[in-house]
């Protein structure tokens, strides 16, 4: 069978790992290319056995080679929750820019059409709510935050050029805050954060005073946007998220009340730049991918608690940072 050839990179992370299983149920054949900075190989184990699966482990910041045709590259590798990127902050930034370099440049060569990954974090802590696609944003380059939004900047604006001078098919996904299964129990996001501290019968850390909000989109959603803008004709970037949103301290309380947890919440200091407000317009999504959400707050939260509370023991306690 003639199938059509993918690149996903980062294929071992979180979002990754779901989109090697969505293109492997729509047909293709999926070369999954990751170094395992953050990735975790038991994600794609599973496919290991199938002949339409290759895993190619490489650090894309070092030239990217492939042998055989490409149809599309799904560029998804970089750190991305907050304590990953402040950990690993150059490579975060080299994996922005020139490991987007490598994969425009081997999209070029292939002539192959590539999405990139990029985030709600180019909006920064947002003046405009909720976030349009024309808003520019509110960064600051120089904060400790700015490794990651400043790299996704630049990967957006590289795709943007390789897409006008050399003509290149360049689509750009802004991805607002997403969860589910196979996220890492200690990779510090809010949602493995509390569910870790309720399973392990610890107070849930509010950062701030939990008046800050967030819109989460489960994964189911956010892969179906995303292959649906590979598969569409439109350049500009396109958000995509749940616009639903909710304050930490009120998402604390219904962690509780799922988890059945009888621990406190605790205060800490909020970490700098943590953006006060986060909701997606997703009126572009609408319009030109027929695309929304499907999966609400409730449903997703408990398949995504059902997750963890699978975890080995030893998997619950290990400690990260
Ligand atoms: P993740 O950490 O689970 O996955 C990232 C993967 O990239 C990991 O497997 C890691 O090992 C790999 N990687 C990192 N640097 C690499 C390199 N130099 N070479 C090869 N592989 C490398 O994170 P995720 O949540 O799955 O995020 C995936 C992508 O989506 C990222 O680009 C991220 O910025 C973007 N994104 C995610 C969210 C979200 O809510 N999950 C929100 C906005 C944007
Ligand atoms: N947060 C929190 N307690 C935690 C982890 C995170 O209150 O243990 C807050 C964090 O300060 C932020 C929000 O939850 O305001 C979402 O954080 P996350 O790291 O999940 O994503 P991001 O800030 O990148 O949206």
């Amino acid at each position: 069978m003639n199938r059509k050839r993918v690149l996903i990179t980062g294929a071992a992370g979180f979002l990754g790992s779901h989109l090697c299983d969505k293109f492997i149920a729509e047909g293709y054949h999926v070369l999954a290319m990751d170094n395992l900075i953050t990735g975790d190989l038991k994600n794609i184990e599973h496919l290991f056995p199938l002949e339409q699966f290759e895993f190619h482990h490489h650090d894309i910041t070092k030239f990217v080679h492939v042998a055989g045709d490409l149809d599309y590259i799904l560029h998804f590798a970089s750190p991305a929750s907050p304590i990953d990127y402040l950990k690993i902050p150059i490579q975060t930034l080299k994996v922005g820019s020139l490991g987007t370099h490598n994969l425009l440049g081997l999209a070029k060569e292939k002539n192959a059409r590539i999405l990139i990954a990029s985030t709600s974090e180019v909006y920064g802590d947002p003046l405009v709510h909720p976030q349009t696609e024309e808003y520019y944003g509110n960064v600051n380059t120089i904060g400790p935050r700015g490794v990651y939004d400043e790299a996704k900047r630049f990967q957006e604006s590289i795709t943007m050029a390789y897409h006008r001078f050399h003509g290149l098919e360049t689509r750009i996904v802004r991805i607002f805050n997403t969860y589910g299964p196979r996220m890492r129990l200690n990779d510090g996001r809010v949602i493995p954060a509390f569910i870790g501290q309720a399973l392990r019968g610890e107070d849930l850390t509010i950062f701030g005073d939990g008046s800050q909000t967030r819109s989460f989109c489960y994964v189911t959603d956010q892969i179906e946007g995303i292959y649906r803008l590979l598969l569409s004709d439109y350049v500009e970037p396109v958000n995509i998220g749940n616009p639903y949103e909710i304050t930490i301290k009120d998402f604390a309380e219904e962690i509780m009340r799922l988890t059945g947890t009888d621990q406190k919440v605790i205060y800490k200091d909020l970490p700098k730049d943590d953006p006060m407000q986060r909701q997606p317009d997703i009126s572009r999504a609408k319009e030109i991918l027929g695309w929304e959400p499907l999966v609400n707050r409730e449903e997703g939260m408990k398949v995504t608690y059902d997750y963890f509370k699978n975890l080995s023991p030893a998997e619950l306690t290990k400690k990260e940072h």
